[in-house]
């Protein structure tokens, strides 16, 4: 099946009501809703909501972005949906995430800065501009500061516990090993 990515704007139909992580309550429900149901899919990507606006991109096979892009377009938390891409793609370049996040204002107000716009418009984006905004949410360092942070990152593997049948063998091997020692020091005297 080929590949495809797809990217779009939406304006929310919801009140902005930020909490104290800082991750609108709306946006952090469809975040959790994304990440349980984006790897099932083999769908990456990444999502941005800033002035009431989304900017969504996706990457994954033609007919998972297809039917969950019909499915987010009746979604009512947001209206106005524009397709801004909607091309073949070679090879995915989003890697281990199923959605990423970008919750810190700072890089995306930056990033607004350079372009010369005054609040974050992904429905005013050309080509380079989104673009470059896919680039800044492949690139964000801010994936710790996720809502759940029990998803945020793969933490260490756990130390595999020593199995009774190996704990049995050291401690026989130490006997053996004591007697060896015992019966050494025996012949020498
Ligand atoms: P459900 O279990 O049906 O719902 C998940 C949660 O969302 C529940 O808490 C439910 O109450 C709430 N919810 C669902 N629809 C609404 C609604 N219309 N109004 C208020 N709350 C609602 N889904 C994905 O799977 N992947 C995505 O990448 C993705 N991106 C999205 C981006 C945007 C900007 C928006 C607005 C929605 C996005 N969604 C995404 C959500 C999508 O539109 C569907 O709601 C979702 O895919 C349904 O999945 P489900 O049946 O597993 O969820």
């Amino acid at each position: 099946m080929a590949l495809i990515r797809l990217a779009y704007a939406s304006e929310a139909t919801f009140d902005a009501s930020p909490t104290k992580s800082g991750v609108e309550p709306n946006v952090a429900r469809i975040l959790l809703t994304s990440r349980r149901n984006n790897p099932k899919k083999g769908l990456v990507g990444g999502l941005y909501y800033g002035d009431n606006r989304f900017f969504q991109y996706l990457e994954g096979e033609e007919r998972a972005v297809h039917e969950l892009y019909e499915t987010i377009k009746k979604d009512t938390r947001h209206r106005n949906v524009k397709t801004l891409i909607d091309e073949p793609l070679k090879e995915r370049t989003f890697k281990n995430w199923s959605m990423k996040y970008v919750p810190v204002a700072g890089d995306v107000a930056a990033f607004l800065k350079r372009q010369g716009l005054s609040e974050f418009n992904p429905y005013a984006f050309d080509r380079e501009v989104c673009e470059q905004m896919i680039e800044l949410i492949r690139k964000s360092s801010h994936d710790d500061k996720l809502i759940n942070h029990s998803e945020a990152r793969p933490t260490a593997a756990p130390e595999a516990p020593v199995s009774s049948g190996v704990r049995m063998g050291l401690i026989l091997a130490g006997v053996v090993l004591l007697g060896a020692f015992v019966a050494g020091g025996m012949l020498l005297f």
